[in-house]
């Protein structure tokens, strides 16, 4: 495709009211299942990828996500970059008139990357854009809260900064890392997959190279524990180590004047100074290429495209307080919602199964053998939400495993009834039939 037109739009999925004396936020459902459920529900059961861009306001991450969208637009993945004199498109960048508000952006197009060579799973990737201004107190917790939302949906998590890592940089990771050191201790799997530190304008390349190798340098330098260091910033590392499975860094030169300070710059690659393009030709394929996809899991599960409304909706709702939520209350949403994954997951099998044998295509079955296809598919559908690893605990997860079996059971009745109305010989034997035979 040619890059100079990428398809698909921004789409606000999180907003914050505008209201000064409620600054609660909301999801729109319906926008986020416009995306997650495009191509008539193609994707519902593709695991996902998320790549989501945050930090601090101004510092380029739209920029950078337009980048990342030309990469997975381009029909050449080797040959992305696309024409030195197009402006570039996508996510609003530069602020100006077209500044979107605080808040969670997606692109509107996912992206189905192979996992390997043609045939093998595809994975569907999305890309989400985090935008919020640190001018007054009451959005500095906007932007806190955006922050801890993006980073606990994402499967990938570039951490956007400015100059360096610094000490307040990584503060900004201790509430979601608290959330995830419970987490661990709940279930014992890492709560997170990949943070990327980004380092923009990076002007020490003599302390650390341009590129992966010196952002991994960068990072454990910042991230390593030293009895000189008080308690609490030695607790906050070993945090963020153990939050996810792979930390990586990658430092970025200055992209140049025009791209910092010309107001007439229109993300021209011409307009960019070469030795960023040819960074940014190494970082890109680091978060996109097919063998560097990392999926979303949450608690060792896949999560797929149908599940990712009920997270979303599950860490909105304890972000609405006034406060910032106890790492304890996000545990119990996000093992609410994993339960009712498993639960649904579990719901979808008996019926698929179901379906398959007494649908409404399907012939009467005589109804003991359909009782004994309904046990033989209960126990199945049981299997599938015992076999996916819960979190809450044994006895908070026995709650969703009665609820699974009732909702099953409610469901046999319906099937059970239909299966009824197809038998002919039964309909033909009713009073009124015979009433009505006896006249003639
Ligand atoms: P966002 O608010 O973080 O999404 O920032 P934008 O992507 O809207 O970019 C803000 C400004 O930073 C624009 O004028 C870009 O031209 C500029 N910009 C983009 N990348 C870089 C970079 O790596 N370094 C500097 N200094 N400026 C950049
Ligand atoms: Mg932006």
């Amino acid at each position: 495709m040619d890059p100079r037109h990428v398809s698909g739009q921004p789409v606000q999925i999180v907003k914050i009211n505008d209201d000064p004396d409620d600054h609660s936020f909301f999801l729109d459902e319906a926008a986020l299942n416009r995306i997650l459920l495009q191509d008539n529900g193609a994707l519902k059961d593709k695991p996902l990828c998320i790549v989501s861009v945050a930090g601090a306001f101004r510092r380029g991450k739209s920029f950078l996500l337009d980048f990342l969208l030309r990469y997975l637009c381009a029909a050449d993945r080797h040959h992305w970059l696309g024409p030195e004199d197009s402006p570039l498109e996508g996510f609003h960048w530069r602020g100006g008139s077209e500044r979107d508000t605080t808040g969670i952006l997606m692109w509107s197009k996912i992206f189905l990357i192979p996992t390997g060579p043609p045939g093998s799973p595809e994975v569907a990737v999305v890309l989400m854009d985090t935008q919020g201004a640190f001018d007054t107190s009451s959005t500095v917790r906007d932007c806190a809260t955006i922050f801890a939302l993006s980073a606990m949906l994402s499967s990938v998590l570039v951490y956007n900064l400015t100059a360096n890592i610094q000490e307040d940089d990584l503060q900004h990771l201790e509430l979601f890392t608290e959330y995830g050191r419970l987490a661990i201790e709940d279930s014992g799997e890492t709560p997170f997959q990949k943070l990327q530190f980004l380092v923009r304008d990076w002007s020490y390349p003599y302390e650390a190279q341009y590129g992966a190798e010196g952002g991994r340098n960068l990072v454990q330098r910042r991230l390593e524990l030293s009895d000189k260091q008080h308690s609490e910033l030695q607790d906050l590392r070993k945090n963020i180590r153990s939050c996810f499975s792979s930390i990586e860094g990658f430092l970025l030169p200055h992209p140049g004047l025009k791209v910092a300070t010309d107001p007439g710059f229109e993300g021209r690659l011409k307009d960019i100074e070469p030795m960023f393009i040819q960074h940014l030709q190494d970082f890109v394929p680091l978060l996109l290429a097919p063998e560097n996809i990392v999926i979303k899991k949450i608690n060792g599960n896949v999560v797929k495209c149908k599940e990712l409304v009920q997270f979303f909706r599950a860490y909105i709702e304890i972000f609405k307080g006034d406060e910032m939520p106890e790492p304890k209350s996000m545990l119990k949403a996000t093992s609410e919602a994993n339960n009712l994954a498993s639960l649904q997951e579990a719901k979808e099998t008996y019926v698929a199964m179901m379906e398959s044998i007494c649908g409404g295509d399907k012939p009467y079955l005589n109804e003991q053998v359909l009782d004994i296809e309904h046990c033989r598919i209960k126990d199945q559908a049981v299997l599938v939400f015992s076999s996916r690893r819960k979190m809450g605990g044994e006895e908070f997860s026995l709650t969703y495993r009665e609820k699974l079996e009732r909702e099953i059971d409610e469901s046999y009745a319906n099937y059970k009834a239909h299966n009824e109305s197809k038998n002919i010989f039964k309909a033909a034997n009713t009073p009124i039939t015979l009433a009505a035979v006896a006249m003639l």
